[in-house]
Order: C-alpha cells, then structure tokens, then sequence
C-alpha cells in the first residue's frame, strides 16, 4: 500500500484519479484550497479510513508527518476564464506551490509527477505538437500566468532532477473533460452541455474553425498512473490526436442532448490557440497509454452526468453546484 499525495485532488481531474488510487488500496491525502474543485467531487470518499482531506493552499509551505511515495501535483486553476480571474494566484501555484511540492519529495525520497500542459506550446507552429518542440507562447500575454508558470514549474523540477536527483515526471495534458467538469468553469465542453441542456444559444468564440483535441478523464488517469510507474521524467504528452474544430462539437453535443440551441458568434478570446493537437508516439511506444474512448461515448458520460445537476434540472444558469 503506497501513501500518495494528491494536490488539486479536489478538482475535476484530481477527484477521478483519488478513486482509482483508492479503489487500488492506496492511501490517499487530497490537499486542495478549493478555488475551483469542490467538495462535491470528494464526499463519496471522505468516510473511507485510507482517505484524507487537507485545506490547505501550495502556495504555502505544507509539511506532513510520515512516509510519502508519490505526489501527484495538479494544485492549479485550469479554465481560461478561471484562472485570468486570478493571475497571481495562478502564477504562483505553479511556480511557488511547485517548489513548496518539490522539496517535499526530496525530503521524502517520493516520486513528484508535474501536470503541465499543452498551452507550453501557446500558438503551435508546429501541428501535432511533439514533445521536442518548444513552443511559441507570448510571456506577457493574458495567458502567461499559467502556460509561463507551467513551463517555469517544469524547468524548476528539471533543475531538481539534474542538481538533486529528485524522482520527477512531467506530462503536458492536452484538453481533457467528463463527469464533474465544473458546469460553471467556462471551458467549452461545459458551457455548451450547460447551454444545450437548457436550450439556451451555444456560444461559439471566433468563427468556430479554430481545433482542440478532447481526451476523456478516464483515459488521461491511466495515463499519469502509467507515467508516475515508469522510468521516465518526460515530459510525455497525454491527449487524444483526435482533432475537432470548436463547430464540429457544437454540432456533436446538440445532436446528442437533441437540442434546439441555435448558434451564436461571440469575440474571440485574446492569445486563443487556432489548433492543438498531440503527437502522443512517446506515451504509446514508452508507456504503451493510448486513449480508448470515443468523442461521442464520452460526451455521453458526460452529458449524463450534467442532467442529475440541480442548477441545469432548475434551469438556473447563474449558479454553479
Ligand atoms: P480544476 O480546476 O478542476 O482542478 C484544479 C484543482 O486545484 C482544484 O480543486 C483547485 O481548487 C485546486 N487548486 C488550485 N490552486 C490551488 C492552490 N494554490 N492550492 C491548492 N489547491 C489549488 O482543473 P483540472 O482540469 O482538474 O486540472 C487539474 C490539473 O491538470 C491542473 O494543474 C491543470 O493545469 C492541468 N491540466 C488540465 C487540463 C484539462 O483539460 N483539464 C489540460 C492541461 C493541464
Ligand atoms: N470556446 C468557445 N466557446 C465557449 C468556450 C470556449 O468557442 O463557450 C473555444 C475557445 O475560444 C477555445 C476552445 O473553445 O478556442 C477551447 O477553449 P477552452 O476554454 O475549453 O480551453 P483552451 O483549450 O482554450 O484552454
């Protein structure tokens, strides 16, 4: 049985990888401010022994007593709109929460495993985008608070790793959604089956032509399990290569929830991507991860879960949970 700490294990990724490590016996501690996750995704689990709920923000220094093996570190605001509300904060989670974690592993001798992101290639010039490129991100733009920081907080763990030898893996997650994806949070799976589930338009940014590529949460979990058992420090990319345009899942989502929701064209958000798209060659030839759901399948889960929502069951678009 391994004791692992869970940063961010609070949030919508973090909640579904703390089942799979408990289901598999481990001992988990779920360290989270709850700036956007949310005890909601956690209740099932506060009555189990082998589970543990800290509040408690990476951006102060945390120390606990005991053996740690692995921490997996996804303290980080994550939707656009959530985290150019808190700059900051989202700065400094990556960058300051990320040493705060990074010197807990070294003290502990436990294996670290760094959730960056696709957004350290900002505007690819390369499409799919492969680990060996390095990115074209604008450092003062409205979204350098997390891609800048995500890239700081990978380079602060290399440096951990080449100084120290401290036990660090890196994955860049590419577009992720499912069940308990906050229905307020802005990113666009949850604003249009909020949208289409209570008839109202889907907000498309742009012209719509712009790509994302959507990876189901199941699949992403293996992956960083498979990631955090291997002998790699990456960094890998985690992310389905299949590439939708922002139209084309309009389109899905309204024929799945069978919505009336006409479409509407709003101002395209500055710095926003035109496309991304994993080149996940490393993960499968290394890891042998591959993703196994569908767009559509996991739409379904998703939209499933939306419905049992009080605020889209009332209609009340104004509220979260
Ligand atoms: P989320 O917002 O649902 O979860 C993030 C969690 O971190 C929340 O529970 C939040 O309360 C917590 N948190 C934020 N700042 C904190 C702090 N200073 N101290 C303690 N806890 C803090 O987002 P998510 O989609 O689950 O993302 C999880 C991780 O994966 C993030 O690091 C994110 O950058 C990364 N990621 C996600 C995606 C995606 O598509 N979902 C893509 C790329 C990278
Ligand atoms: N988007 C959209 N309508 C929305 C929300 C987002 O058209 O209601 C677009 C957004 O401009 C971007 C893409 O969908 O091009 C993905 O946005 P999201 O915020 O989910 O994640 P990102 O990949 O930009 O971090």
């Amino acid at each position: 049985m391994k004791r692992i700490l869970v940063t961010g294990g609070a949030g919508f990724i973090g909640s579904h990888l703390c089942d799979v490590l408990i289901e598999q016996r481990n001992k988990v501690i779920c360290v989270d401010n709850l700036a956007t996750g949310h005890m909601y995704h956690i209740h099932h689990l506060l009555k189990k022994k082998n589970f543990k709920f800290i509040k408690h923000d990476v951006i102060k220094s945390f120390n606990i007593r005991g053996r740690i093996d692995q921490i997996y570190h996804l303290a980080s605001r994550a939707s656009p709109i959530d985290y150019q509300k808190f700059p900051t904060a989202t700065a400094l989670t990556n960058s300051v929460g990320t040493y705060n974690m990074a010197k807990l592993a070294l003290k502990k001798k436990a294996t670290i495993l760094f959730s960056s992101t696709s957004e350290a290639y900002g505007e690819p010039k390369e499409h799919p985008q492969k680990e060996t490129y390095w990115g074209n991100v604008n450092p003062v733009g409205v979204r350098s608070c997390y891609d800048e920081s995500k890239r700081f907080g990978e380079a602060l763990l290399m440096a951990y790793h080449r100084e120290m030898n401290a036990d660090i893996k890196i994955v860049r997650i590419f577009n992720t959604y499912g069940p308990r994806l906050r229905p307020g949070d802005g990113r666009v799976i949850s604003n249009f089956i909020r949208q289409a589930l209570m008839d109202e338009p889907l907000t498309i940014y742009g012209d719509g032509k712009q790509t994302r590529s959507f990876c189901f949460v199941d699949d992403l979990v293996r992956g960083l399990m498979l990631m955090m058992d291997s002998n790699y420090v990456g960094p890998k990319n985690l992310g389905n290569p299949k590439e939708f345009t922002i139209l084309q899942l309009a389109s899905m989502i309204r024929k799945l929830t069978g919505s009336k929701s006409k479409l509407v064209f709003k101002e395209l958000p500055v710095d926003d991507p035109t496309k991304r798209r994993p080149d996940i060659s490393k993960a499968r030839e290394l890891l042998g991860w591959k993703p196994g759901i569908e767009l559509e399948e996991g739409l379904k889960r998703t939209i499933e879960w939306f419905k049992i929502l009080p605020m889209v069951k009332n209609h009340d678009s104004n509220s979260d949970y």
